[in-house]
């Protein structure tokens, strides 16, 4: 390793999940304020065919370098290729950091790229830092998600993680942006996929993509019952949101997992997020960490979640509620 190489993020470019999540988005915003302090580029890594949208993409969300493979063979997605081609750049380039999203793909292939380049691999995680000597902390829950543990990577390199989906912000889309795209052909002597994809279908069930909404109505156990959370709904359709829940929410079947925040769930970034019967454990406001602005109701005004409110309202959850609707459907018609 010379000493006065560039150094590089690189993010895998989960362009395939593109519609359900941003997560390659997110990843690349974090990447840029990492490399600031490392003084580092960070390398948006696109493999596929036809693939300049994805180029263009990532280039106006802040990448530096684009490294790209476009061919026919890649046009359906291959664990043992997309491996190879990984690992191959790996060792001509030698990346500090690679991060993956953890969606169902990279959840997939992350472990096995780092079994290959016998790397160590923090996953789930749901905080990205830089420790006092430049090393990648990757913070991920541990011991079943009762803590959060900040993990480094001191011998091995590249530092990988994969990162839950929502778990850092985008940087808003500039076409002014310009990057490095280097066009690389495909390898040869790539492995033959042994997995022959057949069909490709989008699944017809509605996505729950809470993640990307901007006012977000969270309800929790002190809704009291189905009914009164279902109220919830109708406060969020008035404010253009969505409907968050906590998890003994979503284990009674008042709402979907998908709805789930926190921890075990959703990583989300209201510009006003509604907390209603929310005591505020850990593991669920782990997953507000980017709300700009929290308006909770709580009978218990000691309660965690009120303490950490902007604005902390002190009362019944379905009464403040249904006051909240009856005011703003009055405002809509005047
Ligand atoms: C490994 C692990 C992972 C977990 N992951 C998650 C996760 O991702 N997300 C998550 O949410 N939880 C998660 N949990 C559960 C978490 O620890 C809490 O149990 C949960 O968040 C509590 O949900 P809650 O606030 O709805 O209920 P409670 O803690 O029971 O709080 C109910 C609140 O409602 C208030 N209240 C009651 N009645 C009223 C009323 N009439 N009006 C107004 N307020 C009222 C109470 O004062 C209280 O503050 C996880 C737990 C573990 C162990």
């Amino acid at each position: 390793m010379t000493k006065n190489r560039q150094k590089s993020i690189w993010v895998f470019g989960d362009y395939r999940n593109y519609y359900q999540n941003r997560v390659t988005l997110q990843l690349i915003a974090r990447a840029v304020d990492l490399a600031k302090i490392i003084n580092a580029e960070v390398c948006a890594l696109i493999f596929g065919y036809e693939i300049d949208e994805w180029i263009m993409e990532y280039t106006a969300h802040g990448a530096d370098r684009i490294l790209a493979i476009d061919d026919p063979a890649l046009r359906s997605y291959s664990t043992e290729r997309y491996l190879a081609i990984i690992e191959k750049l790996v060792k001509q380039r030698d990346p500090e950091v690679i991060l993956i999203g953890a969606t169902d793909f990279g959840r997939e292939f992350a472990p096995r790229l780092a079994k290959r380049l016998q790397t160590g691999l923090s996953a789930d995680c749901v905080g990205l830092g830089i420790s006092e000597d430049g090393l990648l902390i990757q913070t991920a829950p541990s011991f079943g998600g009762n803590m959060l543990a900040e993990i480094v990577t001191e011998q091995h390199r590249p530092q990988m993680a994969t990162v839950r989906p929502g778990t850092f912000k985008e940087i808003p889309h500039d076409n002014n942006k310009k990057a490095i795209v280097e066009r690389i052909p495909l390898m040869k002597g790539l492995p033959k996929p042994r997995v022959r994809l057949v069909e490709y279908e989008r699944s017809v069930e509605k996505e729950h993509t809470i993640e990307n909404a901007s006012v977000i109505v969270c309800g929790g156990r002190g809704m009291g019952n189905k009914e009164k959370f279902k109220k919830l709904q109708e406060l969020a359709r008035l404010l253009g949101g969505d409907v968050g829940a906590t998890r003994p929410v979503v284990y009674a079947g008042w709402a979907d997992h998908g709805a789930l925040v926190g921890q075990a769930g959703k990583h989300i970034k209201p510009k006003i997020l509604f907390s209603f019967g929310i005591s505020g454990a850990i593991q669920h406001t782990a997953g507000l960490g980017e709300a700009d602005f929290i308006i909770a109701v709580n009978k218990n005004p000691q309660a965690t979640m009120m303490k950490m409110a902007d604005v902390a309202i002190a009362g019944d959850a379905s009464d403040v509620l249904n006051n909240l609707i009856k005011e703003l459907k009055k405002r809509i018609r005047e």
